[in-house]
This record gives structure tokens, C-alpha cells and sequence, in this order.
């Protein structure tokens, strides 16, 4: 046994970890209480990290195929990028260097980011590469360089402890960043004088830690903070002495900001003047004011808007540069701040140089000695699949992201890859969305397996380290790209000079170093043997430094010409698409406590199941009792651009007249393409980063009559290979879904139809869940539709289907999930009753998915329990150990145990 350390790699967090390994294989992973992120607390996704790594569905050798209605088939890397290289090289030189393009990503690690990036633009000669970054971040680097000269988050995760008043807008920290609301918890445990303002149109988790929650209509930030400038102004709590010192451009924003009086911004918002008056209050007199924000600032059509106003606050009050004190934008992916530095986006050069900017063109391509970078505009993520779409672009290379899932307007997204002349993936995962549509799979090397750097939310610069070999056949990402580029250059020109010749990432890291000498990204002063040395490093980090630099601009000169902040004065806009009597409702997206992005990686594992089991939309209930919908139901949801099926789940945090659909369901767990089949591709006119938050819908109840559900345990225990085989089902039907039970190894398939299917469907269901063999239960009413199938191993339900009357599924499912002892049943297990057997106790809904505690058993400690919340909390925490491993069910325990105190 040995261990390694290593980082996290879900979210911009950028927790440290340890590795165990043991035989050549992972066997756990621990938080690294010595890493200065997470100092050794990990939330539930990075505690299962290790249940990632390997089993089905890895992708483990190239494959190739010459002709799209055939499969791919398993070749040799040379023969794989042989292909590749020659099909680039044609079209290259038949159509020019933008009939291609490169869409990566922000789980690449740095030096990953840094190869494609040569690769694009200093060998192929275009600007058409482009990060999924542009779907999380884009906005808040459009934000930043509009006001504080550079792309540079100022503040750090210590200000959480310093800060007076936290300003959370648009994030569900809680769930989304969860180790890092921990620190927010603990900062507000420590010190109850310190206010939390939380601008979120849905009642979140995170909102249940708020002083204040502003509660504003979707997509009105912008007019909310120009009201909080408008009230700062009116009661004298702006900082004059830092605007006149420090910044340029006030003059204007202020006569702007008149025009937005909070009693008119309170209408726009849909708040109560008096609330946006209290943020403004507390906002203004705190000692240190520190912002967090995230998605729902940036994936808007004003998403630099929204950032830029957001800072406009920061500037105007001078709560910038101190410690507790700042704009600090949270990113979602582990390394979409490392494409940020490396430029690997259309429209950025590498240092935080500027495409359109002549002299930084020129001193990239004197670095990379070529003889330009080109000027021409790259395309961003929504434009090149538009482009693709429209033959513009040829060939695309996707590097370890998803885009037949998260792109917006997903049946047009899927219309331009199946166009496409020539599709490259290159993965650590054969079976996500986008594997279908590639002509040519790479296998990557995943987490765990590779060598590198990350740079999380606070530009905190760590080690990623291998701990075991490469699955298979995979590579690391910066190999491939570098073993494509000799191939291409030889074809291109003749010959492979050295420019891509490097044999191991750290050779990669020092190159793009030296790129960074004397800009704001300078990380002179690191190499590999000083990360190890003094461990994660926040840039700029420069030669000679003993180490990073936490904060910036505490100096108060900033990245401009001058050194002066500019103001923004940006009127509000609203969304880009607004509701009306065809479309009523307002869809908005976001994320799931315990899954992350696609569920490529997070739906792996089956305890991150738990929290929630199954894809649904979440409606006010006022909403459902208005349209006469109970909880259950499936809806049809419909855009102007696309319509999916989906059951609907109550939950008061969402207003009335909205609906709430986590990004994560694609075409792998969902029937149709998933919820970005709905979302809208506009995108900001600055940052190009597309509205996925909110678009206008419609729904109705399905006429769906037709109902089967089926669950159970593989025999051979591979959940993951049935959960495949599942999969490939979920065409069939109009509304299906399928997901890993969290208990009992299995894999649970949902499924409704207008009419009970064609001959033959339910039997291949039945022998896909190992139902059709002499040992089984069986019931058969074929004049009611109804058919009852249970296989019990021993004592236990090991699997069943119900297909019509599926009124016991509720008690089927936790014997099946409990491990109930069942035999002694007997008739009674095929019976279509809803009534529990006596005696069995339904868990209710899993709120700790680390210790599977379920909501019946903590309302239950609660209720038993004397005194406060808190207190109940702790004979909870006590009896049923909830909340006591990663903490991310901290908000739910302690909503309960509020209202635990209430009914007492
Ligand atoms: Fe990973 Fe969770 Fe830390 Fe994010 S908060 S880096 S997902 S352990």
C-alpha cells in the first residue's frame, strides 16, 4: 500500500487528495489535510473518486471507422492518428486551416491545454479552438478584463474568513462547491455578526444559510445591482476616496445608475424595496464585502453584464484588494482557470494575451517561432457547431467533453456532428452522448492516471500526479495531441520539427512558464520541484517569489493602461427569451448535489444515486394544484426548440410560474436529448457564452398511460455493463429513464408509453433484468395490461418488474434496497397493493448518501430530541452518524431541524 497526492478533479474547488493504491490499482481516496483548499475535507463526489477510475465503459484502445453506418473498429495508435493526420491534412490543404477545428475542455490539465493550443493555432494556423469553459466561465472573463483590466479572480478562499458581508449571486455553492460552503458555514459559526446575502430566483440550499435571500425574477441581476448602487449612492456609503484614487468611469455608471431607484428595480426584480435596500445596507457598511458568483451570472445573454455590474459594487465601495474583500467568481470545472492562462480559447492568446491585439499576435507566435499567429477570429463553442453544422467546418476534434449533451439546442448540435466530414473523440469514457458521432475514438488517460498541473478558483496552482498506469491502451492528453501534430506537420510540411517534441509534461509546464514572464499570469518563480516542495502555488508566483500571491490589487493599481478600474455602465437587458401564452413557464437549470456535469464520471458511482434517484422536474406546488399534476407525473416540457419527457417532483424553493431541471440528464439516463434539448443556443454579444440557465417553456401531462418499472441486481454484480445494456432501451419508449439503484449493486429502468409496446419488448426487458428463468414469481393479467415479474435470491428481492398496476413498486424497492427478508411473502409480493407489508419501514428519501441516512430516521431523532436546532442536530448526528462524513447534507439536516423545532 503507498499512497499519492494528488487533486480533486470535479469541481474549481480544486481540493487536494490522497490517493491509496495498492497492486497497481486505486482502493480509496482521503482529503489532504496539508492542501490549503480543502485542508483534508472532500465532499461526496471527490470521497468516491476511486469508483471512477476503471469497469465498464473506459475507453481502452483507438478505434476507427472509414464509414459512418458501420462500427468502429479496434485499431493501432499509429494506424488511428495516421488516419487523422491525413484526413486533417487534406482538408487543410483543400479548404484552408478553418475547415477545422478544436473543442476541449476545462477537466484537461494544464499542460493538455497548453499542446492543443500549439497545436491549433502555431501548426494547423487557426483560431478555431475552443474550451467547454465557454459554457461556464467566459462571461466572468469578459467581466473582469472589462473592469479590472485582466481576467484575474482577485480574491481568495482565506476572505471567506475575513469578510463581513458575503454577497452570493447565482451559485448554489452549497451543493455546487460544497467544500467550500463548508467554509462559509464555518465562517458563519464563528462569527454570527456576518451576513450572507443570497440572489438566487429558487430557494436553494445555499439560500437557507442566507440573512437574505433575494429571491429576484430570472435573468434581472444587472438591475438589481445597479439598484444596490443607486441605494449605496443615496445613503452616502460609496468609498469617494477609492473611486477618485483608483478608478475611471464613474460619471457615467452613476448617471446610468440613477435611473434604476430600488423601488422601480424592486418591481423588475419581482423583490420588496426594503430587501434590496438591506443588501445595499449591508453590503455598504461591512467591513470587507466579498462576492461569490457563478452560472447564474455567466450562462446569460448579459452574462458580462452581470459580472461587470457585480464589480461595479466592488469598486464603487472600495471592497477590493483587502483581506474578506472582492469579486470572486467560483469555476465549476477543475482546470477551466488553466485554459483561461494558456489562452485556449477563440478569442484569448496564451498569458492572458489578446487575439485582436497585434503586438500580443506577434510575441506568441516570436515564442513559439512561427511566422504569425493568425489574426482571423476564432469560432466559440456554440459558433463552431454552427459552423459544423453548416459545412464551414469540416473536421472537429473533441477533446474529453461532451457536447452531445451540454451545448444548448441539442437536436441542432446533433444534426452538425452527424454532418460532419470527420468527428475525433478523444476520451477516458466510450459510452457518453458524443461517442456515437465519432469517427475516430482516442482513449485517454483519466484521473488518477495522469501528470500535471490544475489551477482551482483562487489561481491556486496544484499537482495533479499519477498514481497507476493508464487504462488499456490510453494516453495522456498532451501525448496525443503532440504525436498528432509531428504526424501533421510532416504532412503539412514535409517534416516534424522539435516544437512538439516533448517527452513529459513537465518539459510542457516550463515552455509555457517562460510565456508567462512579465504578464499578470507570471509563474516564473514554479517549476514541478517547487510545487512539490511548498505545495499549491497562487499566481502570479514570479522568479525569486517564496511563494503565490493570495490577493491582488491590494495596491489598488490594476491592469490598465492608466492602472486605474474602469466602471461598466451597462444598462439591464432581460433574458434573452421571455415567456408569453404559448410559453408560460420559466425553465431554469442547475445542478444536483452529488452529480456533476453529464454524469459521464459522478453517475459511476452508485451511492452518488442516493440524494436523487431519478431525472425530474422540480415545480412550485401552487403550479402542479393549479394544472391539476401530482408529484410523479410525466410531463411533456416543450421549447421552441425541443421537447422531452420527465416526471414532475413539488418543491416550494421554486417560485411560482418556474420550473427547475438539473443540467445533468442527457440521452444516457433520459429518453430524447436531454434537457438541453429545451435550452437556448443565444449567447452574450462579449463573452459568446449561450443562455443554458433559462429559457421559456410550456408542459403538460403526458398521455402516457402505459407504465413499466423494472430494477434489479446483476447476477454477475456489473451494474455498470447492465446499466448499458439498459440504455440502449430507452429509445424505445416515449418516456423512459435509467439510473444505478444507490443500494443493492443494481440498475432500476423506467418506462411509459401510449400503448403498451409491440411483441416481445416486455420479454427482452424480463431477460434483461434476469427475470425469465424457472425461479421466478410471476403474475400475468393480460386483459388488464397487467404483468408482474419478481426474482428473489434467497431471502431477498433480487429483481422485478411491474408492468401496468405498479402500486407496490414504492415497498418492492426498499425490500430490494434494504435487503428485507422476503421469501416468507410468498403470493403477497406479486400483489398490485400500495400497502407495505407490516413492519417494514420506508427509509424516505436518502439526505446522507455517505452513511445512507434517510429522511424518516432523522425526522424521527429530530423529533425525539430536546432543545434547539442545533442541538437536535447533534443528537441526530449522534444516533444516526448524518452529516458527519463530507457535510454536504449539512443545509437539508439543518432545514429539517428547523423544522423539527417548529412542530415541537
Ligand atoms: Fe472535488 Fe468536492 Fe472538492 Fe469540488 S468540493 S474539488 S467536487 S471534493
Amino acid at each position: 500500500m503507498s499512497e499519492v497526492h494528488s487533486t480533486c478533479c470535479y469541481c474549481g474547488v480544486g481540493c487536494g487528495v490522497i490517493i491509496d493504491r495498492r497492486d497497481g490499482r486505486i482502493t480509496g481516496v482521503r482529503g489532504d489535510p496539508e492542501h490549503p483548499a480543502n485542508f483534508g475535507r472532500l465532499c461526496g463526489k471527490g470521497q468516491t473518486l476511486h469508483e471512477t477510475v476503471g469497469g465498464h465503459g473506459r475507453a481502452l484502445f483507438p478505434e476507427l471507422r472509414h464509414d459512418r453506418a458501420a462500427p468502429r473498429a479496434r485499431v493501432s495508435w499509429d494506424a488511428a492518428l495516421d488516419h487523422v493526420a491525413d484526413r486533417f491534412a487534406t482538408i487543410i490543404r483543400q479548404h484552408g486551416p478553418d475547415a477545422v477545428a478544436f473543442y476541449v475542455s476545462g477537466q484537461l490539465l494544464t499542460e493538455d491545454y497548453y499542446a492543443f493550443n500549439k497545436l491549433a493555432r502555431a501548426l494547423v494556423g487557426t483560431n478555431n479552438i475552443d474550451s467547454n469553459s465557454r459554457l461556464c466561465m467566459s462571461s466572468a472573463v469578459a467581466g473582469y478584463k472589462a473592469t479590472l483590466g485582466a481576467d484575474a479572480p482577485p480574491a481568495c478562499y482565506e476572505d471567506i474568513d475575513h469578510a463581513g458581508c458575503i454577497l452570493i449571486a447565482g451559485s448554489n455553492a452549497a451543493w455546487a462547491h460544497p467544500v467550500l460552503f463548508r467554509r462559509i458555514e464555518d465562517a458563519k459559526a464563528k462569527n454570527p455578526d456576518l451576513k450572507i446575502i443570497v440572489v438566487d430566483p429558487r430557494r436553494t440550499a445555499t439560500a437557507e444559510i442566507a440573512d437574505l435571500h433575494l429571491a429576484i425574477q430570472p435573468g434581472t441581476d444587472v438591475a438589481l445591482f445597479h439598484g444596490m448602487l443607486n441605494a449605496l449612492l443615496r445613503e452616502n456609503l460609496a468609498d469617494a476616496g477609492y473611486i477618485e484614487a483608483h478608478t475611471r468611469g464613474f460619471d457615467a455608471l452613476e448617471t446610468l445608475a440613477r435611473g434604476y431607484s430600488p423601488e422601480s428595480v424592486a418591481e423588475t426584480c419581482g423583490i420588496a424595496a426594503d430587501e434590496l435596500l438591506t443588501a445595499a445596507r449591508w453590503f455598504g457598511n461591512a467591513r470587507a464585502a466579498l462576492s461569490l458568483y457563478c452560472m447564474g451570472l455567466n450562462q446569460s445573454s448579459a452574462g458580462a453584464d452581470k459580472n461587470a455590474a457585480l464589480i461595479n459594487l466592488h469598486l464603487a465601495t472600495g471592497h477590493i484588494g483587502r483581506p474578506g474583500a472582492g469579486p470572486f467568481s467560483l469555476t465549476g470545472q477543475p482546470n477551466a482557470m488553466g485554459g483561461r492562462e494558456t489562452g485556449a480559447m477563440a478569442n484569448l492568446l496564451i498569458g492572458h494575451r489578446d487575439l485582436d491585439d497585434a503586438a500580443d499576435r506577434a510575441e506568441v507566435a516570436r515564442l513559439w517561432d512561427v511566422p504569425e499567429i493568425p489574426a482571423r477570429p476564432g469560432k466559440t463553442a456554440v459558433e463552431m457547431f454552427e459552423a459544423l453544422r453548416r459545412g464551414d467546418i469540416r473536421a472537429v476534434w473533441i477533446a474529453c467533453t461532451n457536447p452531445a449533451q451540454s451545448l444548448p439546442a441539442q437536436n441542432a448540435v446533433r444534426d452538425a456532428l452527424a454532418n460532419a466530414e470527420l468527428v475525433v473523440l478523444q476520451d477516458i469514457l466510450a459510452d457518453t452522448e458524443t461517442a456515437p458521432y465519432a469517427d475516430v475514438l482516442l482513449p485517454a488517460a483519466g484521473w488518477g492516471e495522469k501528470e500535471g498541473t490544475v489551477t482551482n478558483s483562487e489561481r491556486r496552482i496544484s499537482r495533479v500526479r499519477a498514481a497507476v498506469a493508464a487504462s488499456g491502451e490510453a494516453r495522456p492528453d498532451w501525448r496525443i495531441a503532440c504525436d498528432f501534430a509531428m504526424r501533421l506537420e510532416r504532412r503539412l510540411h514535409g517534416r516534424a520539427s522539435s516544437r512538439f517534441a516533448f517527452d513529459h509534461p513537465e518539459r510542457i509546464f516550463d515552455e509555457y512558464r517562460e510565456m508567462t514572464r512579465g504578464r499578470d499570469t507570471d509563474i516564473t518563480g514554479l517549476d514541478y520541484a517547487a510545487l512539490d516542495a511548498g505545495g499549491p502555488q497562487q499566481w502570479p508566483c514570479t522568479a525569486g517569489a517564496r511563494e503565490g500571491t493570495p490577493r491582488l490589487y491590494e495596491n489598488g493599481v490594476f491592469p490598465t493602461a492608466d492602472g486605474r478600474a474602469r466602471f461598466a455602465a451597462v444598462p439591464y437587458r432581460p433574458v434573452a427569451e421571455a415567456v408569453d401564452a404559448r410559453f408560460p413557464f420559466r425553465l431554469n437549470t442547475g445542478r444536483l448535489r452529488d452529480q456533476w456535469h453529464g454524469m459521464t464520471r459522478s453517475g459511476r458511482v452508485a451511492r452518488l444515486w442516493a440524494h436523487a434517484p431519478e431525472p425530474a422536474v422540480a415545480l412550485n406546488p401552487a403550479d402542479l394544484a393549479r394544472r391539476g399534476l401530482r408529484a410523479g407525473d410525466i410531463l411533456r416540457l416543450e421549447s421552441r426548440r425541443g421537447a422531452l419527457h420527465v416526471a414532475a417532483t413539488a418543491d416550494a424553493g421554486v417560485a411560482p410560474g418556474q420550473a427547475f431541471l438539473p443540467m445533468h440528464w442527457g440521452s444516457r439516463y433520459l429518453s430524447g436529448a436531454g434537457v438541453n434539448a429545451l435550452t437556448l443556443p443565444v449567447t452574450d454579444p462579449r463573452s459568446f457564452q449561450p443562455e443554458l440557465k433559462h429559457c421559456a417553456i410550456r408542459l403538460a401531462k403526458a398521455a402516457l398511460p402505459w407504465r413499466l418499472v423494472a430494477f434489479g441486481t446483476p447476477r454477475d454484480g456489473d451494474a455498470l455493463a447492465r446499466l448499458a445494456q439498459v440504455r440502449a432501451w430507452l429509445p424505445r419508449f416515449e418516456f423512459a429513464s435509467c439510473t444505478l439503484t444507490a443500494d443493492a449493486g443494481g440498475v432500476l429502468l423506467r418506462a411509459a408509453a401510449g400503448a403498451a409496446p409491440a411483441a416481445g419488448v416486455l420479454e427482452a426487458i424480463h431477460a434483461l433484468f434476469e427475470l425469465d428463468g424457472g425461479d421466478v414469481l410471476q403474475y400475468a393479467d393480460p386483459a388488464r395490461g397487467n404483468f408482474r415479474r419478481i426474482r428473489l435470491d434467497g431471502e431477498r428481492v433480487a429483481a422485478a418488474c411491474l408492468a401496468g398496476d405498479g402500486s407496490s413498486e414504492p415497498w418492492l424497492r426498499e425490500f430490494h434496497a434494504q435487503g428485507l427478508p422476503a421469501a416468507a411473502l410468498g403470493a403477497m409480493l406479486l400483489a398490485p397493493t400500495a400497502r407495505a407489508p407490516a413492519g417494514m419501514a420506508s427509509r424516505g428519501r436518502i439526505i446522507c448518501s455517505c452513511h445512507g441516512v434517510g429522511e424518516t430516521a432523522i425526522v424521527g431523532s429530530l423529533g425525539a430530541a430536546a432543545g434547539d436546532a442545533a442541538a437536535r442536530l447533534g443528537a441526530a448526528q449522534q444516533q444516526l452518524l448524518c452529516g458527519t462524513q463530507c457535510g454536504s447534507c449539512l443545509p437539508e439536516l439543518r432545514k429539517l431541524a428547523a423544522a423539527a423545532v417548529a412542530a415541537a
